[in-house]
C-alpha cells in the first residue's frame, strides 16, 4: 500500500506495522498521511522500488 505524505507531497510504501518502507512512523501525526494509488515517489531505501 502507498501512501502520501501531504506536506511533503512524497509518496511512500507503507508496510503493516505502520511506519513507511524507509522508516518514518505514520502514526506520528496520522492527519499528515493518506492512503493513495499513486506509484511511490521516496528516493529513500526501501520505498524505491
Ligand atoms: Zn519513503
Amino acid at each position: 500500500m502507498a501512501v502520501k505524505h501531504l506536506p511533503t507531497g512524497i509518496v511512500h510504501q507503507e508496510k503493516k506495522d505502520g511506519t513507511t518502507a524507509c522508516g518514518v512512523d505514520t502514526r506520528k501525526n496520522n492527519n499528515h498521511w493518506v492512503v493513495t494509488q499513486l506509484k511511490a515517489t521516496c528516493e529513500k531505501g526501501g520505498c524505491k522500488s
